[in-house]
């Protein structure tokens, strides 16, 4: 028996990083999903990497807009009649600058994608999951969402909104039996992590990877798969009764 038999999850930011991953993990655990992405080339090569099938639809939309969240959300109810996993996963970094020099736009992209598009996400997925009396949602925070850093404050802001917005939606979600948790990985190797090191040192991105892994306590970066194979937990029925948590995945970071 595999750890998500039968169960349908929707992933958003679902084609490259963590999401992909996880959908990776999920597919083998015997699930089918559902990948929600901005970017149509790389839900189609994501398909293919994923083996493509009937277990895999991928709808094209922007998380930060009600109308695309509708229509994902509808989407994939119309395939698959359920949502019992919702990975509320899509976010961007924004720009790396000292607070006093981001603009106004700089921090509204960065809330409207991982703040509006987490709460359109939850608000939109969770009248199924109540209805039914049953669903696990794992919402992305960070390390970024424990703790504060320099020159990267729309982020670190959206990152802690998102421990409030899962706290308030566990406590509204938890009589009707759907959980919601939050976790928070430390830097992880992905595209988000490469474009975040050009921005701390343009140019010098292998200098600035080690100097950020020095700073943790098991001196690496994570991996998709380490963040991963904690949402799979979160999302299975061996977590029946954790909801309103915040999850580190971290290399002991947030211990520090
Ligand atoms: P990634 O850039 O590899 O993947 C993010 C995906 O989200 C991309 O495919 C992108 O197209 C999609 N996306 C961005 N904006 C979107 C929008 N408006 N609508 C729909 N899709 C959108 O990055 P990742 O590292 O896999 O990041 C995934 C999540 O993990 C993010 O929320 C990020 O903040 C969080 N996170 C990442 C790290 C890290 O170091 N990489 C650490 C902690 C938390």
């Amino acid at each position: 028996m595999t750890r998500l038999q039968d169960k349908i999850a929707l992933i958003t930011g679902g084609a490259a990083g963590i999401g992909l991953e996880t959908a990776r993990l999920f597919l083998a655990e015997g699930a089918r999903v559902a990948l929600v992405d901005l970017r149509e080339d790389d839900l189609d090569a994501a398909a293919e990497r994923l083996g493509g099938g009937d277990d895999v639809l991928c709808v094209a939309a922007d998380v930060s807009s009600p109308e695309d969240t509708a229509a994902y959300v509808a989407a994939t109810l119309d395939r698959f009649d359920r949502i019992d996993v919702f990975f509320n996963n899509a976010g961007i970094e924004g720009r790396v600058a000292p607070l006093v020099d981001q603009t106004i736009e700089d921090f509204d992209r960065v809330m409207a994608v991982n703040v509006r598009g987490a709460f359109l996400g939850l608000k939109h997925v969770l009248p199924s999951m109540i209805e039914r009396r049953s669903g696990s949602v794992i919402n992305m925070s960070s390390i970024a969402g424990l703790q504060g850093s320099a020159n990267v404050a729309p982020y670190i802001t959206s990152k802690h909104a998102i421990v409030g917005l899962t706290r308030a939606a566990a406590i509204e979600a938890a009589p009707a039996n759907v959980r919601v948790n939050s976790v928070h990985p430390s830097p992880v190797n992905t595209r988000m992590m490469r474009s975040l090191e050009e921005g701390f040192a343009p140019g010098g991105g292998a200098d600035m990877q080690k100097q950020l892994q020095a700073t943790i306590p098991m001196a690496r970066y994570g991996e998709s798969i380490d963040i991963a194979n904690l949402v799979l937990f979160l999302a299975s029925d061996e977590a029946a009764f954790i909801t309103g948590g915040q999850y580190p995945v971290d290399g002991g970071l947030a211990a520090g």
